[in-house]
C-alpha cells in the first residue's frame, strides 16, 4: 500500500489549508468519539512519479495552552503510530513557541522521518530571515511555505517523496 505522511502542528497555523491544496479527491472522513481530537481526514496525493496518503488530523478549538499542547502531543503519537513521513508544520506569523519545541523533541526521539515546515511566509524576500529560527527545533532546515499563495509546495514535497 502508499506511503502514509502525516501533518501535525499548532492549531490554525494552516495543516488543512495546505491538505485542501494539494489532494486531489478527499478519500474518507474517520470521526472517534465526539468532542476528542481524533478526526482524520485522508486524501490521495500524487507528486511526480510518487503517490502517497496525505492525513490531515483535525481537532477542537483548544481554549488553553495546557489544550493546545496535548491536542499536539495526542496528533504526534497518531503520526509516530501511523505514518511513514511526518510533515511538521509552524507558522512564521506566532514564531517558534514553546509547544513546537516539546513536539519536536517527542518527534525527533521517534526516530521518523520529519520534514519542518514554516507556513504563511507570503513573501519571501521579507519574511526569510524570520524562517530560521526554527533552525533551532534541532529537527532539519525549515522548508519555507505559504499555503494560501502556493509557494513553496513543490519544493516541500520534493523534500517529502525523499523519504519514501
Ligand atoms: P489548521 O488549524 O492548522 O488546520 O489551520 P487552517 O488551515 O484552518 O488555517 C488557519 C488560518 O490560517 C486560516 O485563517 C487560514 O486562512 C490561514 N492560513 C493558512 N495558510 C496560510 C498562509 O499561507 N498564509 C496566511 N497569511 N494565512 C494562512
Ligand atoms: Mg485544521
Amino acid at each position: 500500500s502508499k506511503p502514509i505522511v502525516a501533518v501535525v502542528g499548532r492549531p490554525n497555523v494552516g495543516k488543512s489549508t495546505l491538505f485542501n491544496c494539494l489532494c486531489g479527491q478527499q478519500i474518507s472522513i474517520v470521526k472517534d468519539t465526539p468532542g476528542v481530537t481524533r478526526d482524520r481526514i485522508y486524501a490521495e496525493v500524487t507528486w511526480l512519479d510518487k503517490s502517497f496518503t496525505l492525513i490531515d488530523t483535525g481537532g477542537i478549538e483548544p481554549d488553553s495552552k495546557d489544550i493546545i499542547l496535548s491536542q499536539m502531543r495526542e496528533q504526534a503519537q497518531i503520526a509516530i503510530d501511523t505514518a511513514d513521513v511526518i510533515v511538521f508544520m509552524t507558522d512564521v506569523k506566532q514564531g517558534l513557541v514553546d509547544s513546537d519545541a516539546k513536539v519536536a523533541d517527542m518527534l525527533r526521539r521517534s526516530h521518523k522521518p520529519v520534514v519542518l515546515c514554516v507556513n504563511k511566509v507570503d513573501n519571501f524576500d521579507k519574511l526569510m530571515p524570520d524562517v530560521y529560527e526554527f533552525y533551532n527545533l534541532g529537527i532539519g532546515d525549515p522548508m519555507p511555505i505559504s499555503a494560501i499563495s502556493k509557494l513553496g509546495l513543490g519544493d516541500l514535497l520534493d523534500e517529502v517523496i525523499k523519504h519514501f
